[in-house]
């Protein structure tokens, strides 16, 4: 399955690098389905991380370098929450089986 099938086009993309404006081109970070949109947005996450991280490296000047702590942090804090939410759903999912 394509994490792109049931995502739904909409305004107010979560992921503006990956949109046209801020309309989704189904970018799976919208997706409606829970599990297909945090896992979306764990990736995104993960990317900008990994961008802001080698950004940071060449930072100079404290106020810069400041500003990359600030994006590590709200990127790592991102990836903590959506990583957490995919637990729940999968312990409802446990729950949902079991006899
Ligand atoms: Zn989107």
């Amino acid at each position: 399955m394509s994490i792109f099938v049931d995502s739904i086009a909409n305004k107010g993309c979560y992921n503006p690098f990956e949109s046209y404006g801020m309309i989704c081109v189904r970018c799976g970070c919208c997706s409606e389905d829970e599990k297909v949109r945090y896992t979306s947005r764990i990736a995104l996450h993960k990317r900008l991380l990994q961008d802001v991280l080698a950004k940071s490296r060449t930072a100079v000047h404290d106020i810069v370098r400041r500003n990359f702590e600030i994006d590590i942090a709200w990127n790592r804090e991102r990836i903590a929450e959506y990583e957490a939410k995919l637990k729940e759903i999968d312990r409802e999912n446990a729950v949902l089986k079991s006899p």
